[in-house]
């Protein structure tokens, strides 16, 4: 069984959002609401203050907090190492929206990011928080996938019903294989500069291994023990001071 993990280049990743906006239209998300954020912030001070950006999906952590607190189970792990939210079974009580130490969970119910409300201008049918102009391909509460439902807490679930259909044995899921294409998550089949990897973390010989081996691959926030199964990585090696949350230890 393989442990899916992604590998992003903090070099080649030019901050366009093509990854945000694939990840929209194949998760149904509310404008505003990114399961793949990019996030801008300005280093170094006037007059030569830097631009920079970093790009941050569900970590899908090896010791997930927000599955430890979940008092319904709704939050759970896949025998394949991936951390997903049953819709059915989630209360909306939001414990792992507070446990989870990288903030990328999203409530149904809370106040729009962007106005107008979004979810006014196209109701949702039934349970259903809201009725996309664009649809995704699925709807499939128990793996989360699909529209989120009313009352409950969504987050990015690695493009679940592509990846869970990929070969037995894949060591990576790589857009430039014709045959594995279709299962390769949005955000990194959408990546024009081919900064996204994804591939088994347990197989020494994938792609997504040798990168993290070869480039000191780097884990954000790895202190609070979640051990991420997205890692950093950039030309020089990630521990070369790229990724912002592990800059001051690398340093010194
Ligand atoms: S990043 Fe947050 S939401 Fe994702 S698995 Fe880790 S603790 Fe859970
Ligand atoms: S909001 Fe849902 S997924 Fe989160 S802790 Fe509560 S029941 Fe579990």
């Amino acid at each position: 069984m393989a442990k899916w993990g992604m590998v992003i280049d903090l070099e080649k990743c030019t901050g366009c959002q093509a990854c945000s906006t694939a990840c929209q239209m194949e998760n149904n998300r509310l404008p505003g609401e990114n399961y793949q954020d990019v996030l801008y912030y300005t280093e170094g001070k006037h007059p030569t203050p830097q631009l920079k950006w970093f790009p941050r999906p569900c970590m899908h952590c090896e010791e997930p907090s927000c599955m430890h607190v979940c008092p319904t189970k709704a939050t759970y792990k896949t025998e394949d190492g991936v951390v997903l939210i049953d819709w059915d079974k989630c209360i909306g009580c939001k414990y792992c929206m507070i446990a989870c130490p990288y903030g990328v969970r999203f409530y149904t119910d809370e106040k729009p990011l962007i106005e107008p409300n979004i979810k006014q201008v196209f109701k949702g049918d039934g349970d259903l928080s809201w009725n996309p102009p664009y649809k995704g391909p699925q709807q499939d509460p128990k793996h989360g996938v699909g529209i989120q439902p009313n009352g409950v807490v969504s987050k990015c679930n690695f493009c679940y019903h592509k990846i869970s259909k990929a070969p037995k044995g894949t060591a990576d899921l790589d857009e430039s294989n014709p045959e594995l294409v279709e299962y390769v998550p949005a955000c990194v089949r959408t990546c024009a500069p081919k900064a996204r990897y994804f591939g088994d973390l347990d197989n020494p010989n994938s792609q997504v291994s040798r990168l993290i081996s070869d480039k000191q691959g780097t884990r954000l926030l790895d202190h609070t023990g979640n051990k991420p199964q997205v890692y950093y990585v950039s030309g020089g090696g990630a521990a070369s001071g790229a990724v912002p949350g592990t800059r001051s230890n690398t340093k010194a």
